[in-house]
């Protein structure tokens, strides 16, 4: 696979590959510690090829026990600790492992797991023993994502090696700034998609992973101490993160003199920020990137400009990057010719094989094209395309992004009704400047509970924070008598909207 070879160019240098708190990785430590973990799961597991699940947040191990897993034929899962261990639990019965990293200290129910201590006593047994060749192929699963689901739980979103060329083959004119060197931000936990830019893209090109934590992120003081020193050459980050950043003054040019690209994606780039950006970084690009976690990561492009940002239209997700084909169809699967709206279809090599063990959904989501039989992923976005440029106009079903996090309505209101006494839910979003700042919740109780609204939305959030990660509870929970329903019959969302 590419970027273990790539590793394995700088593997005999010093160069820094990850940077976090102070503490260093360099390339050589890297490719060791991947290629020890390599020869400790063959030596365990022997053809067993089931993946590996990594358990944690930013830890300086997490990108050796990914490559060492690949190396060894196994793939992937990174699970984030903002997944509670309930959701973590419904992972590990999806998926398998034959073995559960578990960097937390949280208990897990898993069958085979090791702990950080137990890792580090790995790595040192069997250092210098990795003496085959790397067992994975074009078709072979490198990792598996889970992202909300309607049913209320997770769904894995399988990516091969494959995908990740495709993506980076497409994603490489883009990207580039001359860059071999350098500093790339990494701050977007490896469960999320994104993070792939950090880990393929930046690591395959010698690059210094600066990597942010989640705590860091959430003290603007610490925050902007970390990217004062830094020295971050290139940023990948949802626009939530700059939006944040903006509010203060010292977000500009002087902070980040070396930064030559802001790449922005997972959610609507505003033109307010767009245009923030342009001003307070004007030596640099500012991008604007869109894709789906089944087409691994990226797909299209575009660079943002001030005649963009003054057009009366939305700013444009971008242009196809060169090996894709991006289609606008109308409910029937029929192409739509440019200027009409309809849902983007993707077709490429970057498009995933499917969900792990969900044939109802695969059927449902991916599908392959009978003349040139490319496979295609339906991205459920409602989009046109205007002088070979996308743009993307909403989603046609109830999935949400919240601070660049994906959001199933359904996945929460399946939990919500998991809840003791919710016998029914419905889940909003709250829009702001057109975007999702928050979910709201309505309940209906099997029975009343006698307790204030203040108490009720405590003990409501504090039975779904066991079940799902913290960015999908509500904002709000608000108990009603009955829900109103449209003429359908059918809960009337609208209306739940417009009381949010
Ligand atoms: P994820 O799989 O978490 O990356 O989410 C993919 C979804 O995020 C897409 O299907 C879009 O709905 C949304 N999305 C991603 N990038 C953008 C963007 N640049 N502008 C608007 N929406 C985006």
């Amino acid at each position: 696979m590419f970027l273990l070879e790539k590793l394995e160019q700088y593997a005999g240098t010093d160069r820094i590959a990850l940077l976090y708190q102070g503490q260093s990785v360099s390339y050589r430590t890297l490719f060791r510690q991947a290629e020890a973990f390599a020869a400790y799961l063959l030596d365990r597991f022997g053809d067993d090829d089931a993946p590996v699940l990594i358990y944690g947040h930013k830890e300086l191990v997490i990108p050796a026990c990914m490559f060492g897993a690949i190396k060894a034929g196994h793939s992937y899962i990174p699970v984030d600790t903002t997944f509670p261990p309930e959701r973590v639990a419904q992972i590990l019965e999806q998926a398998v492992p034959c073995l559960t990293v578990n960097l937390t200290e949280r208990e897990l129910p898993a069958q085979q797991a090791i702990d950080e201590a137990a890792l580090a006593d790995i790595l040192a047994k069997y250092d210098g023993k990795f003496d085959c060749v790397d067992r994975i192929a074009d078709q072979h699963t490198v990792y598996t994502l889970f992202t909300s689901g309607t049913t209320g739980k997770p769904k894995g979103v399988q990516i091969t090696a494959k995908n990740i060329a495709a993506f980076i083959d497409g994603v490489a004119p883009w990207f580039d700034c001359g860059l071999t060197e350098g500093v790339f931000l990494n701050e977007i936990s490896y469960s999320f998609d994104v993070s792939v830019c950090a880990l393929y893209y930046a690591l395959s090109r010698g690059m210094t992973l600066y990597t942010i934590d989640k705590q860091t992120l959430n003290d603007p003081k610490a925050l902007f101490t970390a990217l004062r020193e830094s020295k971050i050459d290139f940023w990948v980050s949802t626009p939530s993160l700059a939006e944040f950043c903006v509010r203060s003054e010292q977000f500009c040019e002087a902070l980040l003199p070396n930064t030559k690209k802001f790449v922005f994606c997972g959610e609507v780039l505003t033109k307010k920020l767009a245009s923030e950006m342009l001003t307070r970084f004007p030596h640099a690009e500012i991008l604007n990137a869109y894709g789906p976690t089944e087409a691994t990561v990226l797909v299209t492009a575009v660079t943002v400009d001030e005649a963009l940002c003054s057009d009366s239209r939305s700013i444009p997700i971008g242009y196809p990057f060169a090996n894709l084909r991006a289609v606008i169809a109308a409910p029937d699967g029929t192409e739509l010719p440019d200027g009409q709206e309809g849902e983007l279809l993707l077709l490429g090599d970057c498009v995933s094989p499917g969900y792990l063990h969900r044939a109802d959904l695969n059927e449902r989501a991916f599908f392959t094209d009978a003349k040139t039989g490319m496979r295609g992923y339906h991205t459920g976005d409602l989009c046109k395309i205007e002088n070979g440029l996308i743009y993307y106009l909403g989603r046609m079903d109830g999935q949400v992004k919240l601070n660049g996090f994906r959001v199933e309505l359904e996945d929460v209101e399946s939990n919500l009704l998991r809840v003791e006494n919710i016998a029914r839910a419905a889940v909003v979003p709250v829009f702001e400047d057109g975007k999702t700042v928050s979910l709201t919740a309505f309940v209906c109780l099997q029975s009343p509970d006698g307790l204030s609204s203040l108490a009720r939305a405590k003990k409501v959030k504090t039975a779904l924070s066991a079940a799902l990660p913290s960015y999908m509870i509500p904002r709000k929970i608000v108990a009603m008598d009955d829900f109103p329903v449209n003429t359908n019959g059918k809960v009337d969302k609208k209306a739940l909207s417009a009381l949010a």
